[in-house]
């Protein structure tokens, strides 16, 4: 099964991080605010990295 990544918007600065390096997967919804709009849109890998370079670590892997 896929792995599903959850963004949590109430923690997210929108400084777009994670569009900048997978844009199929995350797009802005507000000036502040990222959300999901592909879970699947790209690479675990590439997922990842948005994950990773997420200065509050709001993007996580779904239970
Ligand atoms: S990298 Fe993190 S804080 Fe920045 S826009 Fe994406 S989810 Fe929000």
């Amino acid at each position: 099964m896929a792995k599903i990544p959850h963004l949590d918007g109430d923690v997210c600065i929108g400084c777009e991080t994670c569009t900048r390096i997978s844009p199929k997967v995350f797009h802005m919804v507000s000036e502040h605010k990222a959300a999901i709009l592909d879970p699947t849109g790209d690479t675990i890998e590439k997922i990842e990295e948005a994950m990773d370079n997420c200065p509050v670590a709001c993007i996580t892997w779904e239970e």
